[in-house]
Formats: C-alpha cells, structure tokens, sequence
C-alpha cells in the first residue's frame, strides 16, 4: 500500500495564504507524504471532488484543561475541523496541584468553567494520577486525546501550589516567588508551551474572590516571565487588567524577548471604535520588532444571564438597587411599573450604551416548562402574544422565580468593527474558551463561522487568508513549529469541508456534562472528513473511532508533537 489515505480531487488551500490549486493529498505513518500528485494505492480514499483540503484548524484559546480527563474526543472541537488546542489559557489550569488543595481548585474553577463543582468534581474523580505540571502531561499522554494538545503552564494552579489560600489575598514574598519561578523552569522543561496569567477583573474564584493571579504584581509576573525565558523560549498568554496591558506587555517583549499574545481586543468596549488605538499600538510594536499579539474574535461577546444576577446590567445605575437588595425585593422591583418605564428609557436607542436595545438581539436561552421556546428570539415571542419584550422578559422572571435565562451580544457586534480587526494582519484570531462558560456560550465552532458567515456570506475575508488565520498563524503565534501547513513531511492534520455549506448551527442546550449537567453546544455544517495524525476521527459530522480505542492526539510538547 502507498499511502493509508489518500484524499483524491479536492482543492488544496495549504495554510501559508498561497492561492489554492488542484490536487491529491496522499498520508502515510501519520505524516503527509505527497502533496498536489498522488498516486498509488491507499487503504482509505476520500473523494474530496469540490471541496477544500486544508490544514486541521488550530484553536489557542481553549479551557479544556479539566474536560480532556472525562472527555478524550474534546468536544466539540473537532466537529468543526479544530485538531489541535491550546490549554492553560487565561492562568487557569489542574496542575500543579498537591491533593489537600484540589477542592480550592476545583472551586476556582468553577466560575469560568460555567459548571458546577459537582459536576467538575464527578469528572475529573478522587484520583487525579498527578500532581505536579509534568505528571500532569504524563497523564494526558497516556489517557490520549482525539486532537493535539498545547499546554500552558497557569499562574493561578502555580501561586496557589506555593501560597495555599493566601494566593487569593496578598502578594508573594520573595521566597515564594522564587519557589514559583523554579517550578516555571520545571514546566517549561517538561514541555509547555509557556506561562499563562489574568488580571482581568471579571475572573473571580471561590467565595466571590479574585483568581490568586491577579493579586500578583508585575514584579512577580516579570521574574515568572523571566524564568520562563530562562528556560527556553515559550510564550507569554495574558488576560488584561488594568495594571496588565500595552506597559507591561512592552517592558516584557523589550526585556526578554518573548512574545505575548494578549486577550481579548474587542470592539465596543470603550465605546464605538475603540479598538483602533490597539491596532496602532499592535502596529507600532511590531514596527519596533516586539511581538505582542492581541487575540481578537470572529463572534459576539455574549452574555448569558437570569435577571436575578442581572449582570450585564449592573453597569447601569439604575440597576444600583437591584443589587443591594435580596430576590424577593428584586421581584418587586421588577413588577413595579415605575421600574419598567425607567429600564425601558435606560434602554433606548438614545441611551448610547452597549445595552441599547438589548432586547431587540436577545435570545430566551432557557424557558422552564415552555422548552419550545428555547433559543428563540425574545421580540418573535413577544410579538405573538402582543407584548413589549422587556415586560416579557420580566414576567418570564418572575414566574419562574428567575430560573428563565437570556441571551444577548454586548461586544463585538459592530460587524464593519469587527470586519477591520479580522482583516488586520498584527492580531490573531482566537478567543473560542472551548471547554469555559459551558452553561452560557458557545465560541468552540468560531472556525465554521469564520468560513460560512465571513467568507462565503460577507465576503470580507478570502477562503484563503481565512484558513491561514486558522492554522498557519496561530500556530506560527504559539511557537507550534510543525502544525498549520500543509506540506509534505509535515505530520498529517488535515480537514475537508465544503465551501459551499461550511458553517455552525444556533446552539442548543444539552444534558451531557459529568452528573447530567448542561452545556451549550453548536454542530458544524459541511465538514466532511478530520485526520488527526494520518489517522480519520471525524467524517461527514459523526466520530469514526471508537470512544475506547487509542486516540492520535499528541501532546505537543515545546511545540511539536
Ligand atoms: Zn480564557
């Protein structure tokens, strides 16, 4: 046999931006072995006739840190071409962790993981198998995974593994943070990718607590960062704060020489047109040779809510009230005409604010005892029963004692915004948080949307800048050396799909978390076949591997696998 597979008549788009030409794929031993002409005998064949062949997509912000150890396919990831992800993101992270503080962890993790802790605790189990960063990447490596696996090593796991339950209250000590930089060492040693940390203020742990990493100072992330380049070379992923931004990022790159990629540049956050001072600031950095990457997103912000932790709207001085109070006096507040009127005004067009007309964008994501209308549009259901959407809303609140959820986009939803950073070669596309916020979004298919929404309907990037910016780039951007291309002797990651129907569903709410808990999930359209290694574990949208059989999936340690 020539080839394991041979994937025959389709249009290769390689990844580098190249045009696309017609050709055969031929793979073999996991690598691809002939790339335009193919022949020869192969043990499976794919007739991609009118469909693109390109590289497996590679997604660098993911949180799949705790679900690769119940779910080893990585859902639903490779439903939409991704084969390969980066975890550890955002500092977030299992290990290292010593057993008296797993729980502390676990809890951490709750709150960004959009689960319960019960229901992380169910599938992560009692017996871990690791304790510290490289047993960790041991038992990746033998339990396998469907898709390659980056890792970065987080601050939160690491300042909580020297600090105990200080880490959430006070800066290190100078021990302590040299306790810290040699564990950095010691992970980079084993194969991270490089260190990860948040400042931002909207990650919060256990018992409303910040994340230990942001009550680190940036003399603390610079000796981490220090060791870490050190070490060897590796990358620095950093979600801003106040006190974490351009400054820092360009003390950081200018001292040390590493790159940074930051998360996330966002239109709308400071107002219309808010995002170009970065883009400036993007272009003048590398102009000065810094590598500083903001992450930007191919999706809307959304935020998924009940209206008794209405937190979207807790900008808002009117809602002031709402959280001084207990939920009985925010159900009266909420009945209260006088309340609606002065919401609805607040609300308005004039009010110039991202909540403007939030409820014209609004979906109903859960309705207790009415599923039908789960994930409809709130006006829609509001016109058929003659109502003004936000006394529904309301309503719908308060009769199920606030167990009713809403949906709604409140960055990055300015498409011609959003069209300017997607098409500005300093940044890279990033931002799914697969395996995060599972309850409330559902970012894990932003490469289907990219190709469907972006380049076939929008026509604002060619199919072939848009699957650079899915491989090529990112990993180019992560220091993954050998993924993103598709050249002969490169290890066989490949996707085919469909330009004609590539795309990603609405979402839907489903009950296959450990413990029967929910998740958001969207299903990909016109994706015909995924390989992993020179082995196929997706085609024409269902698994092929058995879910018990040895998995392709490497870990790519120090960026090759
Ligand atoms: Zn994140």
């Amino acid at each position: 046999m020539t080839f394991d597979i041979r994937i025959s008549g389709g249009t290769i788009v390689d990844g580098t931006g190249s045009p696309r030409f017609r050709g055969d794929v031929g793979i073999k031993d996991g690598r691809i072995v002939a790339l335009g002409e193919a022949p020869g005998e192969a043990r499976e064949t794919i007739d991609a006739s009118g469909q693109i062949v390109a590289p497996g997509f590679v997604d660098v912000h993911t949180h799949y840190d705790a679900q690769v150890l119940w779910d080893r396919m990585l859902s639903i990831s490779p439903w939409h071409g991704v084969t390969t992800v980066v975890i550890g993101n955002c500092g977030f992270g299992l290990a290292p962790t010593r057993p008296a503080h797993r729980n502390l962890i676990l809890r951490t993790l709750e709150k960004v993981e959009g689960m319960s802790v019960e229901s992380i605790r169910a599938g992560v189990g009692d017996d871990w198998g690791f304790e510290t960063f490289p047993e960790y990447l041991d038992v990746l490596e033998k339990r396998g995974s469907a898709i390659n696996l980056g890792v970065l090593f987080g601050h939160t796991p690491l300042r909580t593994f020297v600090m105990g339950e200080d880490a959430v209250r006070r800066g290190a000590d100078p021990a302590e943070v040299s306790a810290m930089a040699r564990l950095v060492r010691e992970a980079m040693a084993a194969g991270a990718l490089g260190f990860a940390t948040s400042h931002a203020a909207t990650h919060n742990g256990y018992d409303g607590n910040p994340v230990p990493s942001r009550m680190a100072d940036f003399a603390e992330i610079d000796a981490l960062v220090g060791a870490m380049a050190a070490e060897r070379s590796g990358i620095v992923q950093a979600t801003i704060g106040k006190t974490l931004l351009w400054n820092e990022f360009e003390s950081l790159a200018e001292k040390y020489g590493v790159p940074v990629s930051w998360t996330a540049l966002l239109t709308g956050l400071a107002g219309p047109g808010s995002h170009r001072k970065h883009q400036e600031r993007a272009a003048k950095n590398v102009r000065a040779g810094n590598r500083i990457v903001p992450q930007v997103a191919c999706r809307p912000l959304n935020f998924d809510f009940d209206f008794n932790e209405p937190f979207p709207f807790e900008m808002r001085p009117l809602f002031g009230q709402t959280m001084k109070t207990d939920r009985a006096g925010r159900r009266a507040l909420y009945a209260d005409p006088a309340f609606r009127k002065a919401f609805l005004q607040d609300s308005s067009a004039e009010s110039r604010t991202p909540l403007s007309g939030w409820y014209d964008r609004t979906v109903i994501s859960l309705a207790p005892g009415q599923p039908e209308l789960d994930e409809r549009p709130l006006v829609e259901v509001a016109a058929e029963r003659g109502r003004h959407p936000l006394d529904l809303a309301l309503d719908m609140s308060i009769e199920t004692d606030f167990k009713a959820r809403f949906r709604f986009a409140i960055f990055n939803n300015d498409e011609a915004e959003v069209g300017e950073l997607l098409n500005d070669p300093n940044m890279v596309i990033a931002l799914s948080d697969a395996g995060a916020h599972a309850s409330q979004l559902c970012d894990a298919c932003y490469a289907t949307h990219l190709l469907g929404h972006w380049v076939r309907e929008k026509k604002q990037l060619t199919l072939e800048d848009a699957v650079h910016k899915l491989t090529q780039r990112p990993a180019e951007v992560f220091g993954i050396r050998d993924r993103g291309v598709l050249a002969e002797g490169r290890p066989a990651d490949v996707v085919v799909f469909d330009p004609a129907t590539v795309g990603a569903s609405g979402l839907t709410r489903v009950y296959d978390q450990p413990g029967g808990a929910d998740r958001l999930r969207a299903d990909a359209h016109g994706i015909g076949a995924v390989i992993v290694n020179g082995r196929t574990v997706r085609r024409d949208g269902a698994d092929v591997l058995a879910a018990d059989a040895a998995l392709p999936g490497r870990v790519l340690r120090h960026g090759r696998g």
